[in-house]
């Protein structure tokens, strides 16, 4: 069936639905969400590419995606231009295009003072992301360094920001550290606001282990580094704090008693680590070829925090100690670029990158979807023989929450731009809970508190006092 096909099911679904008794539509519904099943978890993983997953899956090396892969349903997530990181895992928390959700780049221009750039934050979202409308329903949450969710805000659970400061964007010759993280002495972090020492010892102490975690992940270099590669190597360090701190973050609130019913945490470094380090991977590719020594100390680098990535998962899971539902998600894929570049060791070029994912290209990402109520869609082939060619179009990244909502018997906005996906649901369960639906989950009076910062001409002290209302300054 044809994603156009599977949609029209859904509007009959959704309509036989509304004309149910029993079934309500918009109004008071908040009761009426299913009961907790089993836990789900959403796995951000930025960049993450296929072509990169396929070979190690073919020598067994993602065991645990692999296995997600085995049971489920899986393959290419459509994505969206431009496949910038805020705008688009807004996309995919929200189900709606940023038009709707108002985040539409990493940074805005004063509008008087077209110079002065700002960075978006969660702030400037102008509807509900599903960790609020799961609070609308009484449901627990937990969200780890998603995009876009500094300052945390109140939610029936734990959220620990991904924190974007401006420091960040004032850094020289391009080398903008996009990728938020935790950051020492700045408060509004965490919801709640109590446990952010707490989370903040996790990060110190991630900080502490950096060394050794990375020697664990990618063993020792055998020779010096060059400006370029220190650079690269340097470039990539915020990353692996960041992915290593929510990790454990995450594992921690799923040991809890009271752990999240939904977890949506995320992982940076794939990304980072893909945009710098694809030219070791395919030296063929590029014009100016890495020296041996460099291939040797470099060829496998991003094979390897892919193999980690896999391992942090494992560990995800392993925590739950029981069937969980699981979503891999990545924003997009990542290609090739710069091939011409002559990437000249000792004189780094303004441009260190040597992949990319074009927003013109919209390079699809991937998708994996396993576990209790998800259907499961055998493989064509045996999964160690799976070409990138052989996987279908799952869904697209506005689907992501459309169809998060219903495993949890959570009724559907109309005015999301993704839809359900039925084809991954067990249909077991859409028998039993059918996809329910309601005008908007946002409402006037939670528009009317979100800030309105945006495209409004401020003088300086009411955005020195907003930098300061948002830890930015003291
Ligand atoms: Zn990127």
């Amino acid at each position: 069936m044809s994603l156009g096909n599977y949609r029209c099911w859904l509007l009959a679904v959704a309509l036989l639905a509304g004309a149910l008794p029993g079934c309500r539509r918009g109004g008071d519904i908040r009761k009426a969400s299913a009961p907790p099943g089993a836990p789900i978890l959403l796995f951000g993983a930025d960049g993450f590419e296929w072509s990169v997953a396929l070979p190690m899956i073919r020598q067994g090396r993602l065991p645990t995606i692999a296995s997600l892969m085995e049971r489920g349903t899986c393959g290419l997530l459509t994505t969206m231009n431009p496949t910038s990181s805020p705008i688009i895992w807004t996309s995919v928390a929200t189900g709606k295009t940023m038009d709707k959700h108002g985040i539409n780049d990493f940074v805005y221009r004063t509008p008087s003072n077209p110079l002065e750039l700002n960075l978006f934050t969660g702030g400037d979202r102008q509807t509900k992301a599903i960790w609020n409308i799961m609070t609308d329903y009484d449901r627990r949450v937990g969200v780890v360094g998603w995009w876009m969710t500094f300052p945390a805000e109140p939610i029936n659970g734990v959220m620990v920001a991904q924190t974007n400061t401006i420091d960040q964007i004032n850094t020289l010759y391009g080398q903008h550290i996009w990728k938020g993280s935790l950051r020492p002495g700045l408060k509004g972090q965490v919801y709640p606001p109590q446990r952010q020492k707490e989370m903040m010892q996790i990060l110190l102490s991630c900080d502490r282990n950096l060394p050794t975690l990375t020697e664990e992940i990618f063993g020792t270099f055998k020779y010096p580094p060059s400006e370029l590669t220190r650079r690269l190597w340097s470039n990539c360090q915020w990353a692996f704090r960041a992915d290593a701190t929510y990790i454990q973050i995450a594992e921690r609130l799923i040991r809890e008693e009271n752990r999240p019913e939904l977890l949506a945490v995320y992982m940076g470094g794939p990304d980072v680590i893909g945009h710098r380090y694809w030219r070791y991977m395919y030296p063929d590719l590029y014009e100016h070829r890495p020296t041996d020594q460099e291939l040797e100390d470099y060829r496998d680098i991003i094979t390897q925090y892919y193999a980690y990535t896999d391992a942090c998962l494992a560990r995800l899971l392993q925590a739950y100690g029981t069937e969980v539902t699981v979503i891999l998600a990545s924003d997009h894929g990542m290609i090739p670029l710069n091939t011409d570049e002559p990437f000249d060791p000792d004189n780094v070029p303004r441009q260190v990158n040597s992949a990319g994912h074009p927003g013109k290209l919209k390079p699809p990402g991937m998708i994996v979807l396993a576990g209790p109520r998800i259907r499961h869609t055998p493989l064509p082939k045996p999964v160690h023989q799976l070409q990138k060619d052989d996987l279908p179009v799952v869904c697209s990244i506005f689907d992501i929450t459309p169809t998060i909502l219903p495993l949890m018997g959570i009724p559907v906005g109309e005015d999301m731009d993704g839809q359900s996906v039925l084809q991954v649901i067990d249909p077991g369960w859409i028998k039993k809970c059918p996809v329910r639906t309601v005008g908007s989950h946002d409402t006037v009076a939670w528009l009317e508190a979100r800030p309105k910062t945006k495209h409004q001409s401020l003088d300086k002290d009411v955005r020195l006092q907003q930098l300061r209302d948002l830890g930015y300054i003291e």
